[in-house]
């Protein structure tokens, strides 16, 4: 029974990537985390958490695991996810600059493109406004990061560099961010994850 006492129960995509932040995060606030491999697992979770990571690796090894075509059924269903950096550009429909073969998830209409910084700032951390989030501001972390290059019209922005470059959207129950929020312990990205789990889980 879904009761209100009852933790979500959330998967992280564990094939490759930085898990364990995530995993930290989500138990802090209340999820009863599991590491999502194989097709059962992810049947079991009430929602998902992409981490960064590489996208190339990730696409391929979901190929291996058997995962790509439940994820795919899984989000058509609606199942909340919410994907950080190589996360978001396995969730965007179209994926600029892959390598040959490389394939996403999609279901976010949108077309990033990898490693999108130039060599000097392939790595680096900056104050984020992001409104839906309200106040203070996000200290972002970004390491070779995506920018979302194209938005369609199903598909809302919610962050902006000053210069105006996409690094973070949402398209129903799916979620996702350019950058590392869980490497400077923040947390609002993951809470309004777990909301969209919360709303659907009671419905
Ligand atoms: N450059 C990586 C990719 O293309 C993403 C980097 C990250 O997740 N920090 O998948």
């Amino acid at each position: 029974m879904a009761g209100k006492a009852q933790p979500p129960r959330i998967g992280v995509l564990a094939l490759q990537g930085d898990v364990r932040e995530h995993e930290t995060i989500l138990r802090e606030l209340g999820a009863d985390v599991v590491r999502v491999r194989r097709p059962e697992e992810l049947e079991s979770v009430q929602g998902l958490v992409i981490p960064g990571g590489e996208s190339s690796v990730i696409d391929k090894l979901s190929r291996i695991f058997g995962l790509r075509e439940p994820l795919r059924a899984a989000i058509r269903d609606g199942l909340p996810i919410y994907g950080t950096c190589a996360g978001l550009i396995m969730l965007a429909d179209t994926v600029l600059d892959a390598i040959e073969g490389q394939e996403s998830f999609g279901g976010i209409d949108i077309a990033v493109r990898r490693n999108a910084f130039g060599r000097q700032s392939e790595s680096f951390e900056t104050e984020l406004d992001v409104p839906a989030l309200g106040k203070p501001p996000v200290r972002a972390t970004f390491i070779r990061a995506p920018i979302v290059e194209r938005v369609g019209r199903n598909a809302q922005v919610l962050a902006t560099l000053v210069d105006g470059r996409i690094v973070a959207v949402e398209q129903g129950n799916l979620l996702g961010t350019s950058f590392h929020p869980e490497m400077n312990g923040e947390t609002r990205f993951h809470q309004r994850f777990l909301a969209k789990v919360n709303s659907r889980t009671v419905r």
